[in-house]
């Protein structure tokens, strides 16, 4: 049996791109997916005309960001990103533009205008306060809003909580709000002076630096994969059950198994006590220790536009909190001509009845936009996992290292920085500070 350098288990982003920089740093790899097919949860597909993505998606960062680093570095092929334009909230029965800086919230009316003034002193204090240290804002924003808020404000915040973690205001950290500010200043090296806070703070639109993928977001993907060079072997359908440390790695699959070097696992870090003997106690309970959040996602194909805008809309007080990306505005092949197609994303409770909650969602959707009901012709569920692992206040992130030697780990369960893809990217670029510090690259 052949050595490979390195064995990668889970072929969702994480462990794509994982496999990209280690195949293209020279190292012989075998990736291992269970699916038949790779990308997780980044993949798209075809019904009845319609190209649906597993979760309505917007990607972040792509001027300064891990994934454009990683795309610099080592895609030969690229995406295409065009530009996803404004964040709408529905709130008091009307649409407005997110609030991103005191011009903003002047025109927000939903919410009263002493909570307005409160919530602009607590947006400064987050972004430009005395503290620097993004873990120093490990309270919740419950907390931190303490009490005597409207009724409306106290949904906004949790909605946009559910939005930025999956998890209510009193789950959710203020770091979560402070992180993207606090990269953004670090990547300039800069120090930031009294005059372009007061200016960002009256001026500044958030969000600018947010994209679509033309084709939808299984050409991220696909670009990875077109990315690897010849020394990497893909098996896909392939689960593996065991991970066994001797002189080399042993990994093992329902079909066979293979040895290496060095092990990259990007499944659930919740299961790797099931996969791997003799953890530490420590680590099982650390790893097994945390929040999945599961998002019910309805597509609706819609015979007319009836989503103008571009950008993506926030509903605050729908019967359920919803994310509503019209994903064929960006690209309109993405719906047969003249159609369009909408993403509709809701947090799951812990527990549930899917067909319930199925229902519950259409309703929430129906009543807030009533017209929709009759322009539908095309609807399609889906019941997704978008983290391996909720920032919340309670989780511990357990990082790249595991306490097994040459065993790695990467995903969303590994870093808590930003959301989604990018946060998937961070995860990459501290597997390979891990890999450099302990000699596997250079
Ligand atoms: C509804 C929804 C909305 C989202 N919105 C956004 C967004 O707006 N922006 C954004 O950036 N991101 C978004 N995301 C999240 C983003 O898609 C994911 O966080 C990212 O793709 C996760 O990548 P991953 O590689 O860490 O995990 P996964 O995609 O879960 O990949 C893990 C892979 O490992 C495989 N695997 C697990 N165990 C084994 C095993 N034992 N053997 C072999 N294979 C195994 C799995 O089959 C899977 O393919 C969203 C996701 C959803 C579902």
């Amino acid at each position: 049996m052949s050595i490979y350098d390195v064995i990668v288990v889970g072929g969702g982003v994480s462990g794509l791109l994982s496999t990209l920089v280690l195949s293209r740093n020279g190292k012989r790899v075998l990736l291992l997916e269970k699916e038949e097919q790779l990308g997780g949860v980044c993949r798209s597909y075809k019904i009845d005309g319609y190209t649906i993505d597993t979760g309505p998606h917007i990607i972040t960062r792509l001027q300064h960001g891990p994934l454009k680093d990683l795309m610099d570095d080592y895609f030969t092929v690229k995406p295409t990103f065009v530009p996803h334009g404004k964040y709408w909230v529905r709130l008091a029965g009307k649409l407005k533009p997110f609030p991103w800086n005191i011009r903003g919230w002047a025109g927000f009316s939903g919410i009263p205008l002493t909570d307005r003034i409160r919530l602009v002193k607590m947006l400064y204090d987050v972004a430009y306060g005395a503290k620097t240290n993004p873990e120093d804002y490990n309270i919740s924003l419950g907390e931190y809003a303490g009490d005597g808020f409207n009724e409306n404000t106290l949904r906004f915040l949790d909605c946009m909580s559910y939005f930025m973690t999956g998890t209510s205001m009193q789950e959710t950290p203020v770091a979560r709000f402070v992180d993207a500010e606090k990269y953004k200043m670090k990547s300039r090296e800069e120090k930031v002076s009294l005059i372009r806070k007061i200016h960002s703070l009256l001026f500044k639109e958030g969000a600018i630096d947010q994209t679509y993928p033309l084709g939808g977001i299984q050409t991220i993907t696909d670009s990875i994969i077109a990315s690897f060079p010849d020394n990497v072997d893909v098996h896909t359908s392939e689960q593996v059950t065991a991970i066994e440390k001797g002189k080399q790695f042993i990994v093992s699959t329902d079909v066979d198994s293979y040895s290496a070097y060095n092990v990259v696992y990007s499944g659930f870090a919740s299961e790797l006590p099931s996969l791997v003997k003799d953890l530490p106690g420590d680590y099982r309970k650390n790893v097994q220790n945390t929040k999945v959040i599961r998002s019910l996602v309805i597509w609706l194909g819609l015979k007319d536009c009836l989503f103008n805008k571009l950008g993506s809309e926030i509903w605050v007080d729908s019967e359920k909190y919803c994310w509503v990306v019209p994903t064929s505005n960006f690209d309109s092949n993405l719906a047969p001509r003249g159609k369009q197609l909408a993403g509709f994303s809701f947090i799951l409770p812990d527990r549930y009845d899917i067909e319930k909650e199925k229902k519950e969602a259409l309703n929430a959707i129906y009543s807030t936009i009533p017209v929709l009901e009759d322009a539908v012709e095309f609807i399609h569920f889906q019941d997704l996992v978008p983290e391996k692992a909720a920032w919340t206040v309670s989780t511990e992130f357990m990082g790249s290292h595991s306490p097994i030697d040459g065993l790695y780990l990467v995903g969303t369960d590994t870093e808590k920085k930003s959301m989604g893809i990018t946060r998937a990217s961070y995860s990459v670029l501290n597997l390979v500070d891990a890999l450099k510090k302990d000699k596997i690259l250079q």
